[in-house]
C-alpha cells in the first residue's frame, strides 16, 4: 500500500461509522438502471424522490422498503464495536471508463478486474465508482459535500458499497482517497453530468429496526457477549432482566409429567424457503402467507415461520447438552410465538439435514437472497417421538422477547459430525458456538407430557 492508501485505510479504520459498508441483501435483479433520467432528485416532480416507488413495478422496494438507503448515521443509534474484521483491500490499476448516466459521473472499471475487498470474509469485486453532492448519508443531521460510492459485487451478486465522505477543503489528489476536496473538485463532477438538477443526493431514509446481528456475541468474555445482551440496547433488556428467559435445563426433579397437553398436531407442507445466512446462525425463512403450514397449540394455530440451528444445543436435559438443536419457529395471528424444537446427538445422518447439505455447502456468504431458494418439506423431518417437554420462556436472542410458547421433543435425534461442521461453517464467524448460556428457571413450571397409555 501506498502512503496515500495507508492514510486512507487508516481513516476507514478508525471512523469506522463514516465509513459505511453497507451489504444490500441484494434482490438479484438490482442495478443501477442506465437511463437515470427516468427518475429525478426534484422533491416536487412527479419522478422525483417520494415517487421512485411508484414509477415502476420493479422499484417497489424505493417506497416500501424497510431497508433503504441513504440514512442518518445518529450518535444514539450508532454502537461502537471492535469485533468486526479489519476491511481488507486488495485493489490494483485497472482500465475504466469514465460515463455520464446523465445524474453523476461513473468509473466503470474493466472485466480484468480492479481487485476487491473482503467484508466478513467473503470477497467482493469492485466493479465501479461514483459520487453524489452533496452526501447521502449524513452524520447526525450533518450533510456533507460529496460522498463516493465504491461498488462491489461478490460471486453470489450480493453487493457491498464503500463510502468516503467529504467536506470542503484541501484538494483530493485521487478525488478519492482523502477525506477533503475543493469546491471546484465538487463542482467539476456536477457540470460533467449538465443535467438540471444541482443534486444528486437521495432523501436520507427511516432507519427502522435495522439490526446487524453481529451486534451480540456468544463469547462468554466479550463486551457483547451473552451476559451484556440486556445492555447493548434498550430494547433488549429483558435478555438481562427476564425472569422467563430460554434457554433452560431440563431437570428431571423439575418436570411435571401431564397427559392433558395433548398431541402435537403438525400440519406442515413443501414451500419456497430462502437459506439465510444471518452471521449466528444458517435460516430457512418461509414465505409470509404461511405457506409452509402449521402446528397448533391449546386449539391455536402457528404458522411456520422459520427453521434455524444452534450448535451446541441450548437446551439440555439434566445438565446434558447435545451437538445440535434445530428450532421451528411460529408465530400466531396475534402475534405470539411457539418454538419446537428437535435435540440431536451425534450419530446416523439426520435425511431432512441430507436434503439441504449441497445447499449449505455452496453457501460462503451472507446475504445472497434470492439465490438461495428452495423447495423445502418441513414435514420431513423427523419427530418420531410423541412426548415433549413444554414451558413458557422467551427467544433465545436479542431482544430475548418472553412468553414464547416452548415445546421440545423427548426422544433426541441423531446427525453426523459432517452436518454439525456444514451448518458452523457456512455461517463462518469467529466463534463456535451459538447457543445461549443456560437462564434460570426460577420459578417456571416444565411441563413432560405423555400420552395416557391405553
Ligand atoms: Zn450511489
Ligand atoms: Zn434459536
Amino acid at each position: 500500500m501506498d502512503k496515500l492508501s495507508i492514510r486512507c485505510f487508516i481513516f476507514l479504520v478508525l471512523t469506522s461509522f463514516v465509513t459505511i459498508v453497507s451489504c444490500l441483501s441484494a434482490t438479484t435483479d438490482y442495478r443501477e438502471v442506465e437511463d437515470e433520467h427516468e427518475f429525478s432528485y426534484e422533491w416536487n416532480q412527479e419522478n422525483g424522490p417520494a415517487k421512485w416507488g411508484k414509477l415502476r413495478p420493479e422499484w417497489k422496494m424505493c417506497g416500501k422498503g424497510e431497508m433503504q438507503s441513504p440514512i442518518d448515521l445518529m450518535n444514539k443509534r450508532v454502537r461502537l464495536v471492535t469485533h468486526f474484521k479489519k476491511l481488507t483491500r486488495d485493489y490494483k490499476p485497472c482500465n475504466a471508463t469514465l460515463k455520464n448516466r446523465g445524474h453523476d459521473m461513473m468509473l466503470k472499471f474493466g472485466e480484468e478486474g480492479s481487485g476487491s475487498i473482503k467484508v466478513n470474509g467473503t470477497e467482493y469485486k469492485l466493479l465501479q465508482l461514483h459520487w453524489h453532492s452533496p452526501s447521502e448519508h449524513t452524520i447526525n443531521g450533518r450533510r456533507f459535500a460529496l460522498e463516493l460510492h465504491m461498488v462491489h459485487e461478490n460471486i453470489n451478486g450480493s453487493l457491498a458499497v464503500v463510502t468516503v465522505l467529504y467536506k470542503i477543503g484541501r484538494p483530493d489528489s485521487f478525488l478519492g482517497l482523502v477525506r477533503t476536496v475543493t469546491k471546484n473538485q465538487v463542482r467539476l463532477l456536477r457540470v460533467a453530468v449538465h443535467d438540471n438538477s444541482d443534486t444528486n443526493a437521495r432523501p436520507v431514509q427511516p432507519t427502522n429496526k435495522r439490526v446487524d446481528e453481529s451486534e451480540f456475541s456468544y463469547e462468554l468474555n466479550k463486551e457483547n457477549g451473552p451476559a451484556k445482551w440486556g445492555k447493548l440496547k434498550p430494547e433488549w433488556k429483558m435478555c438481562g432482566k427476564g425472569e422467563m428467559q430460554s434457554p433452560i435445563d431440563l431437570m428431571n426433579k423439575r418436570v411435571k409429567l401431564v397427559s392433558h397437553l395433548g398431541k402435537l398436531t403438525r400440519n406442515y407442507k413443501p414451500s419456497n424457503a430462502t437459506l439465510k445466512n444471518r452471521g449466528h446462525d444458517m435460516m430457512l425463512k418461509f414465505g409470509e402467507e404461511g405457506s409452509a403450514g402449521s402446528t397448533k397449540i391449546n386449539g391455536t394455530e402457528y404458522k411456520l415461520l422459520q427453521l434455524h440451528w444452534h450448535s451446541p444445543s441450548e437446551h439440555t436435559i439434566n445438565g446434558r447438552r447435545f451437538a445440535l438443536e434445530l428450532h421451528m419457529v411460529h408465530e400466531s395471528k396475534n402475534g405470539s410465538m411457539a418454538v419446537v424444537t428437535v435435540l440431536y446427538k451425534i450419530g446416523k445422518p439426520d435425511s431432512f439435514l441430507g436434503l439441504l447439505e449441497h445447499k449449505l455447502a455452496a453457501i460462503t456468504d451472507q446475504n445472497d437472497a434470492k439465490k438461495n431458494v428452495v423447495m423445502i418439506d418441513p414435514s420431513k423431518i423427523n419427530i418420531e417421538s410423541r412426548n415433549y417437554y413444554r414451558y413458557i420462556g422467551s427467544l433465545t436472542t436479542p431482544p430475548c422477547t418472553q412468553n414464547v410458547t416452548w415445546t421440545i421433543i423427548r426422544t433426541t435425534r441423531t446427525v453426523t459430525e459432517r452436518q454439525v461442521n456444514l451448518l458452523r461453517v457456512a455461517v463462518h464467524d469467529d466463534s463456535n458456538s451459538n447457543a445461549r448460556p443456560i437462564q434460570p428457571t426460577n420459578k417456571r413450571e416444565i411441563h413432560l407430557y405423555r400420552p395416557k397409555s391405553s
